[in-house]
């Protein structure tokens, strides 16, 4: 008998906004790969059962979003390096041995930039992320390895940016800046990164000024609904170049696909507007 085709998903709480499901069927069809992928909801609660569930299943794996990321790391078996540093975990491979857990969110980020600016590395200057949340802690993550020389966290709530530095600065590259200062330390910055929910559809607009911005810096906004957000309109007038959130979140997935389904799959506009389109 031949083993089924492998079978993952996202869970989440609730579940039903996900793009997962979009992305994955995209690339399954590109690849004419047999195998499904399906939206889960499980509330916290429910989600140590849900994931023995689906191991018992014969689920490949499984991608994880709100509210679970920290729970998902917790009740692995086992995790990467990057997942434990950051606390989280969003991609869960189900194995003969146990639950491992990664979290690629930072590597979306990266990808997303290298992809949209060939050659960009973290290295080049400052960085200034806005934002101290869970997407925030996985792009400081990235920006600190892939050697930001300094980088300047702002958040509305300071001891949320005084824990991620106090979980991420191992070589006194952190700055925690009041928020009321964000404005004025984008000056030198070479990346700024708005990882706040400021601009998302529902929430509040994002209002701060880039007048002390440098014109050719890099602006990413993670939030990518809508895909030009205010941060974005206010970056391309100060002359920043910019590059919206949807590409990190279609990178954030390669690693899952690559693993549970064996092809290395390709972001690109045809997979960016079957997304938008979903
Ligand atoms: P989160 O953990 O809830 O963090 C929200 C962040 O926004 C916090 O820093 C919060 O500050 C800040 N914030 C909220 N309202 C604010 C306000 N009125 N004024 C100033 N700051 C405010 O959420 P998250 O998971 O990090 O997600 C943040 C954004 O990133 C969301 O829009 C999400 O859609 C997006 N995201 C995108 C991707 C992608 O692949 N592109 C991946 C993950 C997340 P406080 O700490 O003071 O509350």
């Amino acid at each position: 008998m031949s083993a089924a085709p492998p079978f993952a998903g996202v869970i989440g709480w609730p579940v039903g906004h996900s793009r997962s499901p979009a992305l994955f069927r995209f690339w399954l069809d590109r690849h004419r790969l047999a195998g499904g992928y399906g939206a889960f909801a499980a509330p916290p609660e429910g989600l140590e059962a849900a994931l023995v569930g689906a191991r018992a299943l014969g689920f490949a794996g499984l991608n994880v979003t709100l509210p679970h990321k920290e729970a998902a790391l917790r009740l692995a078996d086992r995790a990467s390096a990057r997942a434990r540093r950051v606390g989280a975990a969003n991609t869960l491979a189900f194995t003969r041995d146990g639950i491992e857990a990664d979290v690629t969110d930072g590597f979306g980020f990266l990808e997303n930039l290298r992809q949209a600016r060939p050659g960009w590395t973290a290295g080049s200057g400052p960085a200034l992320l806005l934002g101290a949340g869970g997407a925030a802690r996985a792009a400081a993550a990235a920006l600190l390895d892939d050697g930001a020389p300094e980088l300047r966290v702002a958040n509305r709530t300071r001891a949320r940016a005084e824990a991620l530095a106090e979980a991420l600065d191992e070589n006194g590259r952190v700055r925690v800046v009041p928020w009321e200062e964000a404005e004025s330390a984008m000056e030198g910055a070479a990346v700024l990164v708005n990882a706040t929910s400021l601009g998302m559809a529902g929430q509040p607009s994002f209002t701060l000024r880039l007048d002390a911005a440098s014109p050719g810096a890099v602006a990413t906004d993670l939030v990518y609904a809508p895909l030009e957000t205010p941060f974005l309109k206010a970056a391309a007038r100060r002359g920043l170049v910019t590059v919206d959130g949807l590409g990190m979140l279609l990178h954030q997935a390669r690693p899952g696909f690559e693993r549970w389904f064996g092809v290395s799959p390709r972001v690109d506009e045809a997979l960016r507007r079957a997304v938008l389109a979903a």
